[in-house]
């Protein structure tokens, strides 16, 4: 007898992770590597630069945890992982920031995170099944992987030959703006009528964020990319399977390519429907979506549209050789470690992030609501079977699709901000005016407002219910008497008020939609900037008395998000991990409890404290600016 548990992966924007789950959302093993960054890297694998060192961010974590540094360098080092020292070799990044407003991600690199994450887990897994069956914990089964959830960044966008199955560029990450000029001349191009149509059928609006004017940057400016689109165009050859063409992708694409013994090429419908290639009526890719960007549908390869719990095949690892990338290799020792316990496991989940992170917080009920700060910051709200299109500026996406509960997908509202995170990084990196991202809290609460500045945080336009891609960061009304307080509390504000905004627009849209009432009240949050108080007290100021926020015990609910999608993918429900919505919520809410009494965050709600004239006040500031 053994205790089934999940593990799930977890590739975000500034991290990757792996942590296996059990049904009570307890983490029996973690492993997290942040990315090193390169602000100026050649894009020739062959040339790669030195990472730059990046402070990681130990604050959380404890026990079977163990984390990689930004330079590669293992904090409680593993056994098992080898990374081979090549002499000529110095390790590539694997964020890249070539340009301003440009950022890549290596998708080998990608790959090679996973698999460190994956034997590291499976490793601290296969030590405590030994000192299980040593009977050190009395009465104990040990622990037995049922199934593989994969949760990721979405709309990042990533494309690699048919033929060879190598990356043709590198990836090209959500927040990049490169294409604003695609966007401009693409809305210019349109009439008012069809961007009405586009918004019906893809629940999105033009801009740089998603996958369809990304994909045609690398058709139109990659020179491999360029050259089998347009070599699959002219090719009359009869012999169509010699013919080599772009094979289209997201990070879940990638992955589950890469990591499934037949290269199973498919995508799952949270994913998918961030492309703005996808018909939220069909749930399928549209060719007259895909023509609208003027590509030619022709010559490149979709994957299939599944739901987010399904067979997306057998796990196996990435064969690294076919890359040229000689600088990874893993010991025998690691790969028979997961062999033994990964060889005759299905990755059965698959959701991105956000979508993820709604499912972690078991906002499974109409009206439930969830809020992440991480490097971006991202509200959905869950609005049933009932698609709603926003007329005040958010997007329509997918909730999840658990097939085996349900026959229809889920939908919700989303307000995305760009920047959130990101903007404490900058803080801490470029401006240095705080040394560990924890300390930004601190350091806001240290004045009482924000002496009449104003920060508009944003790097790369803003988003959600603006839409401006040229938007540009600012700080506003700068005297001699502002000091490091007032930037830092006027950053956090910044945040806090563009949700409010969001907060608004969801109000908005349901005053008008037919049978629509927003009736919830309880704002529910995670990701890294929700570990500080003062954030979170900041955000209940700015939102006033009506709303309250919940703080999540669970701090890693995102890969909760995709455990639960495995966890839920058997037809058999006697092999599910959690029968149903309801027994996911009883079961995790018993974790919840008794991390609630151990966590550091012992605060869980947060009640505005504000008088509303002040906060009109700093509304009416924020307008302005
Ligand atoms: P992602 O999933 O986008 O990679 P995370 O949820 O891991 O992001 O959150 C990382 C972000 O949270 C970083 O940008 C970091 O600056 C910020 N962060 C982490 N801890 C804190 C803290 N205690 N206070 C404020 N911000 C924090």
């Amino acid at each position: 007898m053994s205790i089934p548990v999940i593990l799930s992966i977890d590739v975000g924007t500034t991290s990757t992770r792996a942590i296996i789950f059990d049904r009570n959302a307890n983490e029996i093993a973690n492993h997290q590597i942040e990315y090193s960054t390169s602000s100026n890297c050649a894009q020739d694998e062959n040339t790669p630069t030195d990472a730059i060192k990046l402070k990681p961010d130990f604050s959380r974590g404890s026990g079977f945890e163990s984390f990689l540094s930004a330079e590669g360098v293992e904090i409680k080092q593993s056994s098992l992982v080898e990374i081979e020292q090549n002499m000529n070799y110095k390790a590539a990044p694997t964020l890249i920031f070539p340009k301003a407003g440009w950022v890549e991600i290596n998708p080998i690199k990608i790959l090679e995170n996973v698999v460190q994450c994956v034997s590291r887990v499976v490793e601290l897994l296969e030590k405590k099944n030994h000192l299980i069956s040593n009977s050190k914990f009395k009465n104990q089964k040990p622990f037995r992987i049922l199934g593989i959830g994969v949760t990721n960044m979405r709309e990042t966008t990533l494309v690699w030959s048919r033929n060879t199955g190598c990356p043709l560029y590198s990836g090209i990450v959500w927040s990049d703006t490169r294409t604003s000029h695609i966007v401009d001349s693409f809305i210019n191009s349109c009439r008012p009528e069809k961007l009405l149509d586009l918004k019906q059928k893809t629940g999105l609006v033009p801009s740089t964020y998603f996958s369809s004017s990304k994909l045609k940057w690398l058709i139109d400016n990659a020179p491999q990319v360029k050259q089998i689109y347009n070599s699959s165009k002219n090719n009359n050859t009869t012999d169509i399977s010699s013919v080599d063409k772009i094979m289209f992708g997201t990070i879940d694409t990638w992955l589950i390519y890469n990591f499934t013994k037949d290269h199973n090429y498919l995508t799952d419908v949270t994913n998918a429907s961030r492309t703005m290639f996808m018909n939220l009526e069909t749930n399928m890719f549209d060719n007259s979506l895909i023509e609208l960007w003027n590509i030619d549908h022709r010559n490149i390869v979709f994957p299939k549209i599944t739901s987010c719990s399904e067979n997306f095949g057998f796990f196996t690892l990435p064969n690294f050789e076919k890359f040229g990338s000689k600088h990874f290799k893993l010991s025998t020792d690691a790969t028979q470690l997961i062999e033994k316990h990964l060889s005759n496991v299905q990755i059965c989940g698959s959701i991105g992030d956000q979508s993820s992170s709604l499912v972690g917080l078991t906002c499974f009920e109409l009206n439930n609501s969830k809020c992440t700060y991480g490097t971006g910051s991202f509200i959905l709200y869950n609005t049933g079977k009932q698609k709603i299109i926003s007329s005040n500026g958010l997007l329509t996406t997918v909730g999840y699709w658990f097939p085996q509960i349900s026959g229809q997908p889920t939908y919700a509202l989303e307000g995305s901000v760009a920047v959130a995170g990101s903007v404490v990084q900058w803080l801490r990196d470029n401006l240095r005016l705080i040394e560990k991202s924890s300390d930004i809290g601190k350091l806001a609460s240290q004045a009482a407002d924000t002496a009449g500045v104003v920060f508009v945080p944003c790097f790369s336009g803003l988003f959600s219910p603006y839409w401006d891609p040229k938007a540009r960061g600012s700080i506003f009304g700068l005297t001699q008497y502002t000091n490091s307080s007032h930037i830092c509390k006027a950053a956090i504000i910044g945040i806090c008020q563009q949700i409010r905004s969001v907060i608004n627009s969801m109000q908005a849209d349901f005053k008008s939609a037919e049978n629509a009432v927003i009736t919830n009240s309880l704002l529910r949050v995670d990701g890294g900037m929700s570990k500080s108080d003062e954030v979170l007290q900041m955000q209940a100021d700015c939102l006033g008395d009506k709303i309250v926020i919940e703080r999540s015990t669970t701090s890693e609910s995102t890969a909760l998000g995709a455990a639960i999608a495995a966890g839920l993918s058997f037809q058999d429900s006697s092999l599910r991990l959690w029968k149903d919505l309801d027994d996911v919520r009883s079961a995790t809410n018993q974790a919840t409890k008794t991390l609630s009494k151990n966590s550091a965050n012992s605060k869980r709600e947060f009640h505005c404290q504000m008088s509303e004239d002040q906060r009109q006040r700093e509304w009416e500031l924020w307008e302005k600016g």
